[in-house]
């Protein structure tokens, strides 16, 4: 079996362009969504993100606000300039780009973000809905693992579904979407014991490990769907997912490729919550 690939990048712009026509209706109305990007430091990476965040924002009509910081802000700065941003009507979107230099409380920070504003769904309000089954603002990434599964058409209803990585970013929250939607769920980590034994129960795999290939062909149910959360940086500099891409599609139905599979979704997904935001505030 040679797996149908779930091209997150065609599905990301199809949904950007649904977002675009929900800007420019709340434009209309006179609530033109608007995005807080906060970055504190010169994580290359971060720049990198960042950038595209913004620029996606732009490209769907939203307005977006880029906020760079120096890596020695005080606590207290950063603090005040989110409690700014949450009292201001122009934004309904904040986020505050992971990981902070480490002089910064990393929950506290977050934790300051407004909850109706919180569009990467980390504030403790909205990580509580989640885990209680009422969620409001999902994280991005798992959200758009969700999108991705919709695609294929399959029910989750009983399906075994095995999470690798309980990041408070990804896997604790995927988890939670895959339990809301009825799938049996597994969360394996750094500490299973026989991780291959409950990867080949999978029928759906998520795998947000944050380690190149370390999902082998051998190690995935045939028929399964699989979905590769893991962004590498091979030393060659190529890009490359958590999942042996080449030997896990011959047994596999599905499989998400690195890039162009999870991480567009995962912009998209920020342009969703952010007019949900926007939505809300119009209606507050
Ligand atoms: P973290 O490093 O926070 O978490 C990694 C998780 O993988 C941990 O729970 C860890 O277990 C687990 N793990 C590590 N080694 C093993 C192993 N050998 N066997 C089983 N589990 C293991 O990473 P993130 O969750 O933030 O990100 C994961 C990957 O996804 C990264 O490659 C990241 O770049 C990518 N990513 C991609 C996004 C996208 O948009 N496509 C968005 C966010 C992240 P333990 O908890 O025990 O340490």
């Amino acid at each position: 079996m040679t797996a149908q690939i779930l091209d997150g990048k065609a599905i990301a712009e199809r949904l950007r362009a649904q977002y675009r026509d929900r800007a420019s209706q709340l434009a209309a109305r006179g609530h033109r969504p608007g995005l807080a990007v906060l970055l504190i430091g010169d994580n290359p990476a971060s720049q990198v993100y960042v950038r595209n965040k913004v620029a996606a924002c732009e490209a769907a009509g939203i307005h977006s606000e880029n906020i760079l910081l120096p890596a020695d802000t005080p606590q207290a700065q950063v603090i005040a300039r989110i409690e700014a941003l949450n009292q201001d009507p122009g934004i309904h979107g904040i986020l505050v780009q992971l990981p902070l230099p480490p002089h910064l409380d990393e929950a506290r920070v977050l934790a300051t973000v407004a909850a109706a504003k919180d569009v990467d769904g980390f504030h403790i309000e909205n990580v509580g809905a989640l885990a209680q089954g009422s969620p409001r603002f999902v994280p991005c990434t798992p959200k758009g693992v969700m999108v991705l599964l919709e695609e294929t058409g399959i029910a989750l209803r009983g399906q075994e579904a095995v999470v690798v990585g309980r990041s408070n970013i990804v896997g604790k929250p995927m988890g939670r979407l895959l339990l809301g939607a009825d799938a049996t769920v597994t969360v394996c980590h750094s500490r299973t014991r026989d991780l291959a034994f409950h990867t080949r129960r999978a029928d759906i795999l998520v795998a947000a490990i944050g380690r190149p290939n370390a999902i082998t062909a051998d190690m995935v149910k045939p028929g399964a769907v699989v979905i590769d959360v893991g962004i590498n940086r091979l030393p060659t500099g190529k890009l490359c997912g958590d999942v042996d891409f080449a030997g896990v599609r011959e047994v596999a139905a599905w499989i998400t490729p690195v890039p162009g599979g999870v991480g567009p979704m995962t912009i998209a997904m920020l342009l969703a919550n952010t007019l949900e935001a926007a939505g809300n505030a119009q209606v507050a």
